[in-house]
């Protein structure tokens, strides 16, 4: 992680990850959860102050998080509500220091920042970039096959996207 140039979270071309605050860990088609997260406002008191463990909706694992601070920009990014909010309450603060600030997922120690951009190109969203990063052997090998992402061709990205969505969820 020493030489790590690009935020993995935050890579650009449209592509934002939260995988590991729940943004997945919802019970609900793909399109709810979007409609659900785009109406989460940084000024929304409702949600402002939740602790990351409370969930405010059915998961979809139930041993996982599904922080309600995670929400998404008009752009369809993903982003943390309380990220910067300097008025956190004590115990909210708490853990947001003591983990969601010093979290790293494995893509941190082992997807070059080339492998990084890659899937941030090819899926250009928050729903597969986040599933394909946290699939570091299946991103490396696809990575090395093809090194430009619009030489992926239309059918094979289709099936990718379907086997990261089972090896998930599973159905
Ligand atoms: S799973 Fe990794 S890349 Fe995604 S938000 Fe968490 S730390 Fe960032
Ligand atoms: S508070 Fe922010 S960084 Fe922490 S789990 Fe929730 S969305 Fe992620």
């Amino acid at each position: 992680m020493a030489n790590r140039r690009i935020n993995i979270c935050k890579p650009g071309f449209g592509a934002s990850c939260a995988l590991c605050c729940g943004s997945h860990n919802f019970n609900l088609p793909l399109e709810k959860i979007e409609i659900l997260l785009q109406g989460r406002m940084r000024d929304s008191s409702a949600l402002y102050y939740k602790h990351p463990h409370e969930s405010l909706f059915e998961k979809r694992f139930s041993d996982g998080m599904q922080c309600p601070n995670v929400a998404m920009d008009e752009e369809n990014e993903l982003f943390c509500l309380i990220y910067n909010d300097p008025f956190k309450s004590a115990e909210v603060n708490s853990f947001f220091n003591g983990t969601c600030k010093n979290f790293y997922c494995p893509a941190w120690d082992y997807l070059s920042d080339e492998e990084v951009i890659f899937a941030a190109k090819l899926m250009s969203d928050w729903y597969y970039y986040g599933l394909l990063i946290n699939n570091i052997e299946g991103l490396k090998e696809l990575f090395a096959q093809y090194i430009d992402p619009a030489m992926v061709p239309y059918e094979e990205l289709e099936n990718i996207k379907q086997e990261l969505h089972d090896m998930v969820f599973d159905f």
